[in-house]
């Protein structure tokens, strides 16, 4: 595993301040891969300021206009939230989040983390891209820590786990769980299937989409896996016919 195949995703972040405090916890702990989706101010010297040391990560941070630019190419992808959803994502704790991303990197292939605004936290359709949400044990109350905070724990747990003795999954080639944008794309064949045949009409439209991804997502098919229900969506349209 290399911490380089490790990225830090930050969505809408607001404050300038806290991408710097957020490339200064990364640097602390070994990271170094920081992508800004639709960053409100970046570069910035506020920024610059609170990464102290940690600058170089800010000179090659990636910005981009959506989530999937970022996280298309990775296998692995986990959310950070602190709310419990109405529809259960299959959820770590911040251990078993480092535990997972360095067994999971350690054929060299790259994972992201994703972090949601400030305010809002991350959306519905942010962490239905998700393989897994990370949910940092905390106050039941009080469960929302700050984002550099958000990001410093969980790379704190990488680290930790990077020293650990962890058995790498190995796989071949071809029985490695799908990319997120393979996902993406069967995930838009799906939709379109269903829409064909009047599946998805009325109100549960949204509702059953989001079950859907939640199962085929927990299942992580590989490419062929994938291949085949593509095939079974257009042998069951044909039926239809
Ligand atoms: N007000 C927002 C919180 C935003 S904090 C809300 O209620 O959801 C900014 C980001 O830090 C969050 O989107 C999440 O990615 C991360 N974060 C904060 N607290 C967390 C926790 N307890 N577990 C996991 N991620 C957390």
């Amino acid at each position: 595993m290399a911490f380089d195949d490790i990225r830090i995703v930050l969505i809408e972040p607001a404050h300038p301040g806290n991408i710097g405090a957020v490339a200064r916890a990364m640097k602390t702990m070994s990271l170094s891969r920081l992508v800004l989706v639709r960053p409100s101010s970046f570069p910035s010297e506020q920024a610059d300021r609170r990464a102290m040391g940690a600058i170089d990560l800010l000179q090659r941070a990636r910005v981009v206009d959506d989530l999937d630019q970022a996280i298309g190419d990775c296998r692995l992808v986990i959310g950070g939230s602190a709310r419990a959803r109405t529809f259960p994502h299959s959820v770590l704790d911040a251990r078993q989040c480092g535990a997972r991303l360095v067994e999971e990197t350690a054929m060299g292939e790259p994972a992201a983390l994703v972090f949601g605004p400030e305010r809002t936290g991350l959306a519905n359709q942010d962490l239905d891209r998700c393989t897994y949400q990370v949910l940092i044990p905390a106050n039941e109350a009080f469960s929302s820590l700050n984002l550099a905070s958000a990001v410093q724990l969980i790379c704190y747990e990488i680290f930790l786990a990077a020293h650990e003795p962890v058995a790498p999954v190995v796989l071949a080639p071809a029985e490695r769980p799908s990319s997120q944008a393979e996902m993406e794309y069967f995930y838009e064949h799906l939709e379109r299937a269903l829409d064909s045949r009047g599946f998805l009409d009325g109100e549960m439209r949204e509702v059953t989409m989001m079950k859907l991804r939640r199962l085929f997502g927990r299942s992580r098919p590989n490419s062929g896996e994938l291949k085949l229900l593509r095939t079974l969506m257009r042998f069951i349209h044909r039926e239809g016919e």
